[in-house]
């Protein structure tokens, strides 16, 4: 098949080449972004194949579709960045890689919590420049603490699994609970009583209608004062704008985001040379007990190499079938 590859890194290049060698499908690599202005350079193609930031609106779906694409393959798990309304409308068939090393993305989390909690990023500095005073590092034992983590799929899963390996009490949300959760000790309780019980809380569901703002100025009113946040799922899972008065009047005490709700116009660029025009995002760096990572947490080789098999596993489907193997349609989803 002709496939048009967005937001094509050098990495997607490496891992999409090697997984597509045996499937033999003519993959044009483009480091722009899908978007209503973009969206004629798929031209010719019978495939997209996308990222988290593309924009997959229904204006888009219909251009597409116009022409004569069919299948959108997301090289992602969420797919809250396309209309899957539009999509059946216009019969474009959407594909995703539902399944793909949550070690990675539970890892990334518990880094976030580590450094976070012991400083070792300002400890790297201090002692490069010879400065080995403790003071500002003091951090706390995580054994003994309470841990809320909020979704309990693939990725909250392990996160529960690790963090019950360094001895927290782990306290679940999920309106459908996990039984390896439960088999490990997990205790499922409603949102607010995980909010106001939890030291740590972790964000792991999907961003849907539902899960937007999940984390606004009620929630924060209800969680322990100097509480860590940590956001590896979808920015748009936390009011940004509470969150900042929640780090101004202590109730947060350390948050950590792999994802921010306006991480669009940021992530995956190096913009070193330029200014962050984001005034929300650099009010947030002013925090000395904020950490962001630019959308990194999937970023390992089992990962990607899972990543690109998927994504060309659906491709072939597609081609052969007129299905792919990991469909998402607006019929499966319950929301
Ligand atoms: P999953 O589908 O296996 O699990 C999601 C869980 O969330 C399910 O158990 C579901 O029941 C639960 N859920 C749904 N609505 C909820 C709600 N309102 N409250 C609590 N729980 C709710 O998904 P996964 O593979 O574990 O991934 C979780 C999310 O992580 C993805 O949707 C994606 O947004 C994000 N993600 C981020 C990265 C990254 O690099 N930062 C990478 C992969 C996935």
């Amino acid at each position: 098949m002709d496939v048009t590859v967005f937001s094509a890194k050098p990495y997607d290049r490496r891992f999409l080449e090697a997984a597509n060698a045996p499937a033999g499908h003519r993959l044009s690599y483009l480091e722009a972004r899908l978007s209503t202005e973009t969206s004629s350079l798929a031209e010719g193609a019978g495939a997209v194949c996308v990222f988290v930031n593309d924009e997959v609106s229904a204006d888009v779906l219909a251009r597409l579709a116009a022409m004569g694409v069919r299948l959108v393959a997301l090289r992602a798990a969420g797919f809250n960045n396309v209309d899957l309304e539009a999509a059946r409308r216009v019969g474009v068939i959407v594909a995703r890689v539902p399944a793909y090393s949550p070690h990675a993305v539970a890892e990334h989390t518990i880094a976030l919590i580590l450094t976070l909690n012991r400083k070792t990023h300002r400890a790297y500095n201090r002692v490069r420049e010879g400065n080995f005073a403790l003071d500002g590092l003091l951090g706390f034992d995580l054994a003994g603490k309470t841990a809320g983590v909020v979704g309990t799929g693939k990725i909250g899963e392990v996160v529960c699994r690790i963090l019950s390996g360094f001895g927290c009490t782990v306290l679940a949300h999920d309106p459908q609970p996990n039984t390896g959760c439960e088999r490990m000790g997990v205790r499922y309780v409603p949102l607010e009583e995980l909010l106001s019980l939890s030291d740590i809380v972790s964000l792991h569901c999907p961003l849907t209608p539902a899960t937007h703002h999940l984390i606004d100025a009620e929630a924060l009113a209800r969680m322990r004062h100097g509480v860590m946040l940590i956001n590896t799922s979808r920015g748009a899972m936390i009011d940004t704008k509470a969150a900042l008065r929640g780090l101004k009047d202590g109730t947060i005490g350390r948050l950590g985001l792999d994802v921010y709700e306006e991480e669009a116009d940021l992530f995956f660029e190096d913009l070193s040379q330029r200014f962050i025009g984001d005034d929300v995002f650099a009010r947030l760096l002013t925090f000395p007990n904020v950490l962001v990572t630019g959308h990194q947490a999937f970023f390992t080789e089992e990962a990607l190499t899972n990543i690109a098999e998927t994504t060309v596993g659906n491709i072939t489907s597609f081609e052969r079938t007129g299905r792919a193997v990991h469909e998402v349609s607006v019929e499966r989803i319950a929301w």
